[in-house]
């Protein structure tokens, strides 16, 4: 029986999830921004101004959807270029969504135009101030869940951070491994703070791709492909949540599915297909010298076989890496191990 893990059904939109338009600090216009993206294949674009919730619900057409949502930081101290930080972005259920306890008005820049944005009603709503501390930033991503958005943890590269930093935080629906903003000073992020969060058994962080667009440049480097029945907010935002997406900064995934004790894999013309664990074990298909592979059926027998000797309270997991020829990758989210074996039926086996 195949196991579809990206979803059969619905089709890909191309989604951005993490942009700044002119109502904070970025370049363009929330019109030119939509412009700029839809010319470059994409129906979603997360609006993330910085500390200002400001709904773009009148961009929507047939073929664009707009997320409400905001980037919020957290310095320690005063603001240098030894300063560690954290910031994250909340992506809110109800794209009307124009108050949250996460506000802060207090962290909103002196500019003048952002200022002529916080309403009275903001400022009594939000919370007064913030701490770098890891209890405030929990307290941050679990009021924002009870608030039903869902909240990324963006370029810890950037931010100067490090899995002390991170390890034990918990809630996160994603973590940026490629920030097109970052990179494009050489602040390049990587997949470990995942595979850190997933091995300390968080099951979502999945992987994310954005542009942290501020300008042109930034635009349609880094992408998340979301799976969904429609392009309608609700389903939109439930895929994101439920993890039907992959992200990638140029190769596509296509199909992935598991049957017959394999899993099978179809892709763009790339170099490199690899299935990551959270064990001493991959599964992988290469390009030979000058070809190129766009699909690989890859044995599970030695995954299943370590998941009957992982020990007590682990669940083994796995995830695509696919890379092509400029060294581009595109990132699965984790499937663990009980979402698509009869994990106890294996563990009996192996005990007997
Ligand atoms: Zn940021
Ligand atoms: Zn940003």
């Amino acid at each position: 029986m195949r196991k579809y893990l990206i979803p059969n059904g619905g089709r890909f939109y191309k989604v951005a999830l993490h942009t700044h338009t002119t109502v904070s600090d970025g370049r363009l216009t929330p019109e030119e921004l939509k412009d700029e993206y839809k010319k470059r294949g994409f129906s979603v674009v997360a609006y993330t101004d910085h500390e200002l919730i400001v709904p773009h619900n009148d961009l929507r057409d047939a073929d664009f959807l707009p997320i409400t949502a905001y980037e919020i930081a957290v310095a320690d101290g005063k603001w240098g270029p030894f300063t560690k930080c954290y910031h994250l972005n909340i992506y809110f259920k109800d794209k009307d969504t124009a108050l949250s306890r996460t506000f802060c008005a207090r962290h909103v820049s002196s500019k003048e135009h952002m200022q002529a944005l916080i309403t009275d009603e903001m400022r009594a709503y939000g919370t007064e101030s913030r701490e770098y501390t890891k209890e405030f930033i929990q307290w941050l991503v679990d009021t924002a869940r009870e608030e039903g958005a869902i909240v990324s943890y963006n370029h810890p590269v950037w931010s100067l951070q490090d899995k002390d930093d991170y390890s034990g935080l918990r809630g996160f629906f994603g973590v940026e491994w490629h920030n097109s903003s970052s990179s494009g000073i050489g602040m390049i992020d990587a997949i470990q703070p995942i595979q850190d969060l997933l091995l300390e058994g968080e099951r979502k962080c999945y992987p994310l791709a954005t542009d942290d667009c501020h300008s042109l440049k930034d635009v349609g480097r880094g992408f998340v492909m979301v799976k969904a029945e429609r392009l309608e907010y609700d389903d939109i935002f439930d895929a994101l949540d439920r993890g039907d997406l992959y992200s990638s900064t140029g190769p596509e995934i296509k199909e992935l599915y598991v049957e017959d004790g394999m899993l099978v894999i179809k892709t763009s013309p790339v170099k490199k297909i690899i299935g990551f664990t959270d064990h001493r074990h991959t599964l992988r298909k290469m390009a030979g010298e000058g070809e190129y592979i766009t699909e690989a059926s890859l044995s599970l027998e030695t995954f299943i076989r370590n998941v009957g000797l992982a020990p007590e309270g682990r669940m083994p997991f796995v995830r695509m890496d696919v890379i092509d020829e400029y060294g581009r990758h595109a990132y699965s989210r984790a499937y663990f191990a009980d979402e698509f074996l009869n994990v106890d039926g294996i563990r009996k086996n192996a005990n007997n």
